[in-house]
């Protein structure tokens, strides 16, 4: 059994320890934190919750706390918002030793400290079955700003940043400064969660709209693991025709969106449906 007042003061310290924001008047402590935005700025808001069986396993905490940051953060990079807090709340069962959420927060703190937001409250409480994470990750944008998945408008090229379909042990970092850079000039953007094919059509739906992406053109080595496989995290956005990406940041035209619906490969000269989670093999278009 985890010792909850010991357990607050360690996570309260190590977090006092890590990035510390002015935008955070009053962090973990009290009743509520305070948080104040930069001038001009609108607070950017997600949450995520992680269930043991369902998203992880026990097997490797540290991991499984960044992954629990980079969730959040990786939400504020789609928005174009700069993060500056998250409020983590777990829920463990009683023969779960310390050492584990001790290794999930160092994981945790790792990941917010390195996209600079801090660790500035949460809750914990016992669990009569899987260990619960929940995040919510508060940024900030200037009014107006924020990217939405809702403005994409046919002849925009389609891009996405980093390499896709890596192995699922590999290292993610949320693109939050792409995000930021990417304010006021992509016309639209989504994070590569749940993996190109699936993000690709809430995107074109949000915006009503449909797409052409080329097989060829995908920065990846595993063309399937590029579609369909999640937890990628890198940003994919558009940009109308003519306008240039951010300099300084790795990121590849795959494609173009289209006035009219549907999202479609183009693989070997052949025009595929491509649907999530999946691309049907022999349509004809
Ligand atoms: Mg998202």
């Amino acid at each position: 059994m985890i010792p909850e007042r010991q357990w607050l003061q360690w996570v309260a310290s190590a977090a006092e320890a890590a990035a510390v924001r002015r935008e955070i008047r009053l962090g973990i402590g009290d009743d509520a934190a305070l948080l104040r935005p930069a001038r001009g700025c609108e607070l950017a808001i997600t949450t995520d919750l992680m269930v043991e069986g369902v998203h992880f396993t026990r097997a490797r905490a540290r991991a499984t706390g960044e992954r629990l940051a980079t969730r959040a953060l990786s939400d504020l990079a789609a928005m174009g918002a700069e993060p500056l807090a998250l409020f983590v709340s777990t829920a463990y069962p009683a023969d779960l030793a310390v050492a584990w959420p001790r290794e999930l927060y160092r994981g945790l703190l790792a990941a917010s400290t390195a996209a600079q937001a801090q660790l500035a409250g949460g809750d914990v409480s016992s669990s009569p079955g899987p260990i619960m994470l929940d995040v919510v990750g508060v940024g900030q944008c200037p009014v107006g700003a924020a990217l939405r998945r809702s403005g994409a408008r046919p002849g925009d090229g389609i891009y996405v940043s980093g390499q896709l379909g890596r192995p699922q042990d590999a290292a993610r970092t949320a693109r939050w400064q792409l995000g930021m850079a990417l304010r006021r000039r992509a016309s639209a953007a989504i994070d590569l969660s749940d993996g190109l094919s699936t993000d690709l059509n809430h995107l074109c739906q949000a915006s009503q709209v449909g797409a052409e992406i080329t097989a060829g053109l995908l920065p990846a080595n595993n063309f399937e693991a590029a579609l369909h496989q999640g937890e990628d995290y890198e940003l994919l956005f558009m940009l109308p025709a003519g306008r240039r990406p951010p300099c300084g940041f790795e990121v590849t035209r795959i494609g173009v969106i289209t006035r009219a619906p549907g999202v479609f490969l183009v693989h070997r000269k052949a025009r595929h449906p491509l649907v999530p989670r999946g691309w049907q093999h022999f349509a004809k278009s």
